[in-house]
């Protein structure tokens, strides 16, 4: 099992990983990446050859990641861009183009992540109406596909760099887990099965005290009772609170009965 990750360790993994983009088109859709990448906590941008400088359109759709599109690194290559890479994973909207390993998002966020512990790596985007080309696709070393719909399989170009930058994040967080995770305190862990049980024996003992059968058998309300109960998957607390609950309504039936026989 890999060695747990701590913050400053997701943050230096994020770091290396690059979200190149080539040849784009729209400057707006690099304001719009920039953004899907920085809510994932992803910072570095790299832009190949974009056809047109970032516009106003391309800052006001960064809506706040103008820091990525003002430390991007613009390169006329893309073998320029990823020239100290150690993973270099090409996104393409069509499926099994070229004779290149193919992986889904998940598989191609977790492949990222292992060699960013060893040097840069780099997710590849192509151009928004004709994706990569055939020799982009053969500098890298895999492709991704997200599972889209075969007869329309082409996302916008910031959605798909959302839909990987999501992926990266989901991968960075399930390695940190196991450091950050918080102990659950003991009242929050799931009650024992004896727990519950005696939580239904006093359930089915105060329907009686409050006559809710009124004459009827018991075990069909129980047993849909139970069933409600035992899908809430009942924590120590829950059940002491139900059982709390419980004794009042319990307390005030049998103040109730009392009342009954001495009243006149
Ligand atoms: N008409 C182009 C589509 C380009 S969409 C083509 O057929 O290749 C622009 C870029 O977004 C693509 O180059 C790719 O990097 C990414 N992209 C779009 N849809 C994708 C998908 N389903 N899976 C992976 N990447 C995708």
């Amino acid at each position: 099992m890999p060695a747990p990750l701590n913050e400053s360790h997701v943050a230096g993994l994020s770091g290396q990983i690059r979200i190149v983009m080539v040849g784009t088109q729209h400057p707006g859709n690099i304001g719009a990446a920039a953004r899907a990448m920085k809510t994932m906590g992803l910072s570095r941008l790299v832009l190949v050859a974009p056809e047109k400088p970032v516009d106003d359109e391309g800052y006001r759709r960064a809506a706040g990641a103008e820091d990525l599109i003002e430390a991007a690194a613009v390169h006329a290559t893309l073998a320029e861009a990823v020239a100290d890479c150690r993973l270099v994973l090409g996104c393409t909207a069509r499926s099994r183009r070229v004779q290149l390993e193919q992986l889904e998002p998940d598989a191609g966020a977790a492949r990222l992540l292992r060699f960013a512990g060893e040097g840069p790596v780099a997710l590849v985007f192509g151009r928004e109406r004709t994706g990569l080309t055939n020799e982009e696709l053969q500098l890298c070393h895999a492709s991704v596909h997200i599972p889209s719909a075969p007869a329309f399989s082409s996302l916008n170009l910031a959605a798909a760099v959302q839909v990987l930058a999501y992926e990266v994040r989901r991968a960075l967080l399930a390695a940190a887990a196991p450091v950050d995770a918080v102990a659950p305190r003991p009242d929050d862990l799931p009650a024992t099965h004896e727990q519950v049980e005696g939580f239904f024996s006093q359930l089915a003992e105060t329907l009686d005290a409050i006559d809710f059968h009124k004459g009827r058998t018991p075990d069909s309300a129980m047993r849909k009772l139970r069933r409600l109960f035992l899908r809430t998957d009942l924590s120590v607390n829950e059940v002491r609170l139900l059982r709390g609950v419980l004794a009042d309504a319990q307390r005030m039936a049998r103040l109730a009965g009392e009342a009954g026989r001495l009243s006149p």
